[in-house]
């Protein structure tokens, strides 16, 4: 009787897994997700730190390596325990601990994003080599954004390596196939495990030359018939580096995203500018020919919407063509 009792209070007793914290079984994730989910996260957060660096130094060609970080408004090397990614920024409340100037809040906001990007990578790929790739490319193009829209620049440092990087990777983890399709049924012959490789290095070339190729003759239309230069050769590297990445139906698909923000954030401006000049000027057309003024000679910073759709792109491209596809058939 004694020991019947013992027993059923054992097997009534909930066994609690001290390898399954709490949060995960609420949410049925698996230890090893949230281990390797915090490696992610933790990586993409030091990873953003170092882009903060390259984000500040790259415009103006100064080292990446040497010196430390320094606050750049006093000189004062940042100490070790005031640059932990987020935590620091936030216990500083934005400001250097020594002459009390604001670190912009891009300084965060890389570092996050950074993290958010390379945790999504492994929910989406898992502990893959693909996931190493999409963290690698996240790495630039957050790079690349933020260049852009702090200094309307985006640097080679970040582009021609990613070109080079995307297109050897491409032999690693294959791009989107688009060759393949003319390929003949009966194969080329080749091994199956180098074939793969050789069409996929084909594949991210063709889409590195096709999207670049694009934006520059968007662009050089655009200078010639608006007289002002809409798209710098950055874009043009910038697409050459996310096609060899992706390959080129996700290359398109990023300047069809890319072009329609760009083009609701260029129509937002003018709305915004007309409606000020409205109380400036009696005359709607006067204020409406104004702010089209602006626009013309405001540079819109184009690499910032295709490295965010490039970005949208690699996590939702898929998901994206599914829904596509759907409407025809
Ligand atoms: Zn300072």
């Amino acid at each position: 009787m004694h020991n019947d009792f013992r027993e059923t209070c054992f097997v009534s007793t909930p066994t609690y897994n001290p390898q399954q914290l709490p949060l995960a079984l609420l949410f049925t994730i698996s230890s090893d997700d949230v281990r390797f989910g915090l490696m992610f996260f933790v990586f993409g957060l030091a990873f953003g730190s170092f882009l903060n660096v390259c984000i500040h130094r790259f415009p103006r060609q100064l080292s990446i390596v040497h010196p430390g970080s320094t606050c750049p408004s006093c000189g004062n090397p940042v100490k070790p325990y005031d640059n932990i990614p987020v935590i620091s920024w936030i216990l500083l409340k934005g400001k250097c601990r020594r002459c009390k100037t604001p670190i912009a809040i891009r300084y965060m906001l890389v570092e996050l994003l950074t993290a958010i990007a390379f945790l999504a990578c492994y929910w989406q790929f898992g502990v893959h080599f693909t996931a190493l790739k999409y963290c690698l490319f996240s790495f630039l193009l957050i790079g690349l954004i933020f260049t852009d829209a702090e200094h309307k620049l985006l640097p080679d440092a970040f582009t021609l390596p990613g070109l080079i990087t995307g297109l050897v990777l491409s032999l690693l983890v294959p791009v989107e196939p688009f060759l393949s399709v003319f390929l003949p049924q009966q194969g080329t012959g080749l091994s199956p495990r180098l074939e793969w490789r050789l069409i996929s290095l084909a594949d991210a070339l063709l889409a590195a030359m096709i999207a670049a190729g694009f934006i520059w003759i968007v662009g050089a239309l655009w200078t010639r018939f608006r007289g002002v230069e809409a798209m710098g050769f950055g874009d043009v590297k910038l697409m050459a580096m996310v096609g060899a990445f992706v390959g080129l139906k996700f290359a398109l698909l990023t300047i069809l995203l890319g072009s329609l923000a760009g083009s609701f954030a260029g129509l937002a401006i003018v709305a915004t500018v007309w409606i000020k000049r409205l109380r400036r000027y009696a005359s709607v057309q006067r204020a409406f020919a104004s702010a089209q003024n602006v626009l013309r000679f405001y540079q819109l910073p184009f690499g910032v919407f295709l490295g965010a759709s490039a970005l949208v792109v690699v996590f939702f491209g898929h998901q994206a063509f599914a829904w596509y596809w759907r409407l025809y058939l």
